[in-house]
């Protein structure tokens, strides 16, 4: 996977990375641009789940999205009451 730097725009590359959790991995990036050379963290993470699969895991508990209704907001996270 790859990143964007957040100063310049230019693609990063990825220095080093761990798991910091079941579900997250932290990595620190460095820009490949000369000018820039900004170093960064990014944290990816699994915040969903689309196909249970086979083996569940109470350790990876995700919300899930059914078929039906795959673009609608997940249960609890209905639209925005701005009033
Ligand atoms: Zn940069």
């Amino acid at each position: 996977m790859s990143n964007r730097c957040p100063k310049c725009g230019q693609l990063a590359v990825t220095r080093t990375s761990k798991w910091v959790s079941v579900l997250a991995k932290e990595a620190t990036c460095q820009c490949t641009n000369a000018y820039c050379s900004c170093s960064f963290v990014v944290v990816t993470e699994a915040i969903r789940i689309i196909n249970p699969g086979v083996w569940p895991n109470p350790l990876t508990e995700l919300p899930e999205r059914n078929r039906a209704n795959r673009n609608g907001p997940l249960p609890g996270q209905g639209a925005l009451d701005l009033a």
